[in-house]
């Protein structure tokens, strides 16, 4: 396990948790496994040194995240803004998980950033944004919470965790490597897991409840787009899917039900990058931009370059603030430009 602290950074750290009572804990919107996993973790493990601490999320998360132990307090912004806005305004510490850059906590961002009381991230994206006074970066990690178990180990915590704080920490490290399928070759991952294991976690569980499980709905939506939307660019081992907010409703699905289907697309032998294009659900005129690669090519520097977003170099994401068909033709434009390294 790594030391991820230096000794200076420690006691920084530790006194900023000692000093603090009321603890909000925020994580990047549309929030995914990790973030949603590393913020209850440390909701967990913050409640038992004695702080009241309160999860706030810009924005809802997919059902299938929904059986993580105390979910069910998750604060969405969105949702509950007037019962947030006091909470955030009260804290006297944030703990800035899975989130690498405040304008990532949307319509939440100027509510925290409001409150001058002291930041601490915990992340692993690229370039941190400088709005914390400790910041906690490792993109070489694959998980936000796989940078949480190396802390907790630092701080002599991570053999006696309960069983909720180390479900949550798995999962959000299964989720970020696909179930350990990418991303994922550090040995020293599995030293993690291991003592997540001696903390009494089923992962065998944990695996059905976030892949084993979907809506009927999610069922059929999957066949339709890969049988129906799917546009594939044979010549650039490129796919393009769409989903409108029509097509969502006709379906009866809810926002997480899409997880995962950017991934499908990439099965095919030769693929290369995946797209996947749908209809913002609370912003008119936005299209959500979901890019998937392997090997080296690089989605992050094509979200930059076309899609106003970034992320890590197989999984990255975007938006575009146009209309569906218009979105279509500026990924087609995307894909012809980095031609050279998708044929
Ligand atoms: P997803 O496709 O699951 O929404 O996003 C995959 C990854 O892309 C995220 O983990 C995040 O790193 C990155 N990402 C998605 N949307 C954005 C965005 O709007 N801006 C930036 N900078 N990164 C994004
Ligand atoms: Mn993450």
């Amino acid at each position: 396990m790594e030391k991820i602290l230096t000794e200076e950074e420690l006691g920084k750290f530790s006194a900023l948790i000692d000093n603090a009572s009321k603890v909000v804990i925020c994580a990047h919107v549309s929030p995914d496994g990790d973030a949603i996993g590393s913020t209850l973790a440390l909701k967990h493990w913050l409640t038992r040194k004695g702080k009241l601490v309160t999860v706030v999320v810009p924005n809802i998360f997919p059902d299938f995240l929904h059986w993580m132990p105390g979910a069910e307090d998750i604060k969405v912004y969105l949702k509950h803004e007037d019962e947030v806005n006091p909470i955030v305004e009260e804290a006297d510490l944030f703990v800035i998980a899975d989130l690498n850059d405040s304008s990532r906590l949307q319509e939440a961002e100027a509510c925290v950033m409001a409150n001058p009381a002291p930041k601490i991230m915990i992340d692993h994206h690229l370039n941190p944004a400088d709005f914390c006074q400790l910041v906690v970066s490792r993109p070489d990690m694959c998980a936000t919470a796989e940078v949480i178990c190396h802390l907790l180990h630092q701080l002599g915590e991570l053999e006696t965790l309960t069983r909720d704080e180390a479900a949550c920490l798995y999962a959000a490290m299964m989720c970020d490597t696909g179930a350990f399928t990418y991303n994922s070759n550090r040995a020293v991952v599995y030293e993690c897991i291991s003592h997540l294991l001696n903390c009494g976690i089923d992962k065998d569980k944990i695996y059905r409840n976030v892949y084993w499980t979907c809506s009927l709905a999610r069922m059929r939506l999957t066949g339709y787009l890969l049988y129906v939307k799917m546009e594939t660019v044979p010549e650039m081992n490129a796919t393009i899917i769409t989903l409108t907010n029509k097509e969502r409703k006709l379906f009866g699905i809810k926002n997480g039900d899409t997880e995962g289907i950017v991934n499908m697309p990439l099965q095919m032998s030769g693929m290369r990058l995946s797209v996947f294009l749908s209809e913002d659900t609370e912003h008119d005129g936005v299209v959500k931009v979901s890019l998937r690669s392997v090997d080296d090519f690089p989605c992050n520097d094509m979200a930059a370059q076309f899609f106003n977003g970034g992320g890590h170099k197989n999984a990255s994401g975007g938006r575009l603030y146009c209309g569906m068909e218009e979105a279509v033709l500026k990924v087609r434009e995307a894909i012809k430009s980095y031609a050279h390294l998708l044929k």
